[in-house]
């Protein structure tokens, strides 16, 4: 029996145990389905993966690090995570290849019940940090299994397959097909990329630091004022998203559109490329070198009417009626990110099933509680994604409301904490109201920040200070002890 058990080994999770240590609750074990620690920046290890977000403030606020660019490469989140896990001890603490296969509350005792491929755990308390993009999405094209040539999805990378002068698909033009394309486009023989939609891309401001640049960003209050500066030059970014399309228009697409200009000669290639909904109704790209991978002579884009009809043993059917002969298949498809919130049955007080609550859309009192599923806390959880900022900042905004809760706990001396029904109802209605003037909603696409019922669960629509704000202060009538 332990005091809390964490879900994910992650930056979620690992956020969670050095905050539990902090408030003084030693007593937690982190569970990992997979065979390591460390979550997406240990798993995601395709070429050319990075992080979006400018790395000062894409780290744990308590953690500053050494970094040596402004937008940290794969190797070096993964060598922040794995300081993070040695620091603070998490090893010892930590079961992995422990896939949670349900969880449960157990009435009788107050406590959750959590079972795994690894044996069960009881805990007072569960944080789950398992991710909202963990989860690969494969489509199901027709004739998949017969393709004769490897195929994988970026989030599981194969480096055992050498793409070189080989000829590789590419299917998907997000976040992370925005990354693979460059990294991987001049060692492949020819490079085919299906692109359904075209995405929007900014330029990357990116800047290695210099010697003296780091020197003086070891330096508490020279990182501290960096990090600021630069949370607020992104939060900014909010007015054009939710209150001003003027604002949007030129601060954002005017921009957009002269990065593509200046990167793509050919009219045929820009015309495939310009978007035609808003930017930021999807996850804005930000890079200077897709536009130039994409404009080269070995790498051609298959867009418009040209989608997937099919695989083959030999490569790809294009609509209407082409074909594609092709090596190896990267999928950069994306992630179950809405239907991935929780992908293990969960059953509350009694016996509510969580996927049942969340049939109509995921719904949770400041994206982390839901009413029936006692002292239970959801990392991420719904409309608590962040396409402007960091994610750590969510994170750690989500952990100073949970450590108020457990400590609320402990304090009136009773077994748990629950959201009350009303105050969940009304949290969630504002929620969608602000939702209405967003991009995410008004912007004319479909993306994953989206639910089947149309409901944009994804995201805060607002501020992220709001945010912080709104977990900073308990509001004790909101919820009920017992
Ligand atoms: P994504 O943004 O969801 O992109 C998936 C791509 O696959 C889209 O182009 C999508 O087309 C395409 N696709 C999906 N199903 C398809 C189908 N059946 N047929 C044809 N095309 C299909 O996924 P992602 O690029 O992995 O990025 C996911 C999120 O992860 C990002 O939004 C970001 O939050 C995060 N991420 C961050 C970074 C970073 O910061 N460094 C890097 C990678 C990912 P449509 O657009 O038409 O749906």
């Amino acid at each position: 029996m332990h005091t809390v058990v964490i879900i994910g080994t992650g930056f979620g999770g690992i956020a969670a145990a050095i905050a539990l240590r902090e408030a003084g609750v030693d007593d937690f074990v982190m569970l990992e389905r997979r065979p390591f620690m460390g979550g997406t920046w240990l798993q995601n290890t395709y070429p050319g993966a990075a992080v979006d977000v400018q790395s000062p403030l894409y780290s744990l606020s308590s953690e500053p690090w050494d970094w040596t660019r402004m937008f940290a490469e794969q190797h070096e989140l993964e060598a922040y995570t794995e300081h993070l896990i040695s620091k603070h001890g998490l090893r010892e603490q930590a079961v992995l290849e422990a896939a949670v296969t349900g969880v449960r509350w157990l009435e009788g005792e107050q406590v959750w019940l959590v079972a795994t491929e690894a044996g069960e755990f009881r805990g007072r308390f569960v944080i789950n940090a398992s991710g909202p993009l963990s989860n690969p999405n494969i489509p199901d094209f027709p004739g998949r299994e017969s393709f004769d040539g490897p195929q994988f999805h970026t989030n599981a990378w194969r480096h055992d397959v050498d793409l070189k002068g080989k000829r590789v698909g590419v299917i998907g033009s997000g976040a992370s097909a925005a990354q693979v394309i460059p990294a991987i486009a001049p060692e492949v023989g020819e490079l085919h990329v299906f692109q359904r939609t075209p995405h929007w891309v900014v330029p990357r401001p990116d800047h290695v630091f210099s010697p003296m640049e780091r020197t003086a960003l070891r330096n508490r209050w020279v990182q501290r004022g960096l990090r600021t500066a630069i949370y607020w030059a992104l939060e900014s970014r909010v007015i054009g998203f939710k209150y001003s399309r003027a604002l949007l228009e030129r601060r954002g697409r005017r921009p957009a559109l002269q990065h593509l200009a200046d990167q793509v000669p050919s009219d045929d290639l820009r015309a495939k490329l310009t978007p035609d909904y808003q930017l930021g109704c999807k996850r804005v790209i930000v890079s200077n070198t897709l536009y130039p991978a994409l404009g080269r002579d070995n790498v051609t884009l298959h867009a418009g009417e040209e989608g997937i009809a099919a695989l083959t043993p030999t490569g790809i059917d294009t609509t209407p009626g082409g074909h594609v002969e092709l090596d190896a298949i990267v999928y950069a498809t994306g992630f179950h990110a809405v239907e991935g919130v929780l992908t293990f049955p969960v059953t509350g007080a009694g016996g509510a099933d969580l996927a049942e609550r969340w049939r109509a859309y995921p719904r949770a009192y400041l994206g982390t509680v839901v009413p029936d599923f006692p002292n239970l806390f959801l990392l991420l959880g719904p409309n608590t994604g962040i396409g402007h900022t960091s994610a750590l900042f969510i994170m750690e905004s989500q952990l100073q409301y949970v450590i108020r809760c457990i400590q609320e706990v402990g304090r009136r001396n009773v077994a748990a904490v629950t959201v009350r029904a009303e105050a969940e109802e009304d949290y969630t209605r504002r929620i969608h109201e602000a939702m209405e003037q967003t991009v995410w909603k008004q912007g004319g696409c479909k993306s994953w920040y989206q639910s089947e019922s149309g409901h944009v669960i994804a995201m805060f629509p607002g501020f992220s200070f709001t945010f912080w704000r709104w977990t900073r202060s308990f509001r004790p009538e909101h919820h009920a002890f017992s």
